[in-house]
């Protein structure tokens, strides 16, 4: 059976506002049947790391904040620190780029929350039983959250070779814990050069796994846990990125199922075809759009979401993936058929035209 997706592009006759698109594509999702008066509403969106311009403009997000609130919900706005270091490390930083973004109460109304605690420490297992993972380590807000909007920014990436709402929900949703067990199957290395030997990370680690000898050396007690990157003041302590792309892909749709089914699918799905940018918002700058702004498009099955995003771009090409052009050595399908595997949604889908 195909899943509905809820298309409106940004050609128009009639001036008409995006916004009301916008807010017209959410209401066809049905939000008032997964939604109830005082939930507390994640609306996860990627604030974009200081310095990029890619990232969803504000704006975009307050008719989203309009129906929730018109529901009677309790929307927040919401986000977890990254891996590495930079100004989203944690969560003081990640509020001060919220703001100098443009995401501030001033502008939406609604508070900002990072999920995953100050340091990112606050991480909930969620058994999945998956071909990779038996559970997935997600922040704690998302999975105490009662429902979510997913607005995700659909771009270029360097690992998933695009991003759209798998990502937002997979790397977006986990844990600082989750993210490394996505992106690394080694321990996290101390940069010797950088390291003072202050000793702050080894306060910061419950398992014994870190010594100065006469710097910091992590040793094979290590866990994984990733708590000692945040709290190192010089930056010194850096993640091996060397899990095979095709791997991240695949727990990145097992991390997405794992969001989906904690939060027992209240979730409604949003992309944004506009300033399609090569790479991830996670940079702190972008590159020139791959191709024009296409418009917007909802869903209450974040697969067929992607699969109708990416096809919608492709065809800015003749059908031709821009994506692989950019990343030859990347396979994108990867993620789209996993999810779909893992019974995340399903890649055949019905575009509904929304004007
Ligand atoms: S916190 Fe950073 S600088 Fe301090 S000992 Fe650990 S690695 Fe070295
Ligand atoms: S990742 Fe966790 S367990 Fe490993 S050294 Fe850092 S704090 Fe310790």
């Amino acid at each position: 059976m195909k899943s509905i997706v809820y298309f409106s592009g940004l050609k128009n006759k009639k001036h008409s506002s995006p916004l009301n698109k916008i807010k017209k594509l959410i209401n066809r999702c049905e939000p008032d049947k997964l939604f109830s008066r005082g939930d507390l509403i994640a609306i996860k969106t990627h604030f974009g790391e200081l310095g990029n311009t890619a990232f969803i403009p504000p704006i975009y997000l307050r008719p989203v904040v309009e129906v929730l609130k018109g529901l009677k919900t309790n929307p927040f706005l919401t986000d977890t620190n990254t891996l590495y270091v930079g100004m989203r490390t944690n969560s003081v930083d990640h509020l001060h780029n919220v703001n100098w973004n443009g995401f501030g109460y001033s502008t939406l109304g609604i508070p900002a929350i990072i999920a995953d605690g100050l340091r990112g420490e606050n991480s909930i297992d969620v058994p999945i039983n998956g071909r990779y993972l038996s559970a997935v380590k997600l922040a704690s807000d998302i999975v105490n959250a009662d429902g979510m909007v997913c607005i995700s920014h659909f771009k270029g990436h360097e690992v998933s070779g695009f991003g759209g709402a798998i990502k937002n929900l997979s790397m977006g949703c986990a844990s600082r814990q989750g993210k490394l067990e996505m992106h690394s199957v080694t321990r996290p290395k101390v940069h010797q050069d950088k390291c003072t030997a202050c000793g702050r990370c080894l306060s910061a680690c419950a398992h014994d796994a870190i010594v100065i000898k006469p710097k910091a050396f992590i040793n094979e007690n290590c866990t994984g846990c990733a708590r000692c990157i945040a709290v190192c003041p010089e930056g010194a302590i850096g993640i091996n990125w060397d899990e095979t792309v095709e791997n991240t892909q695949l727990k990145m749709a097992e991390y997405a199922y794992g969001v989906h089914k904690s939060l027992k699918g209240k979730i409604v799905y949003i992309n944004i075809l506009i300033n399609i940018s090569p790479a991830c918002d996670c940079y702190p700058g972008n590159d020139a759009p791959i191709c024009g702004d296409i418009g917007f498009l909802s869903s209450l099955d974040p697969v067929a979401l992607d699969q109708a995003s990416y096809d919608l771009v492709m065809n800015q090409f003749g059908g031709k993936d821009p994506f692989v052009e950019i990343y030859p050595y990347l396979t994108p399908e990867i993620q789209l058929k996993h999810a779909e595997e893992m019974g995340l949604g399903c890649r055949q889908y019905e575009i509904k035209h929304v004007e």
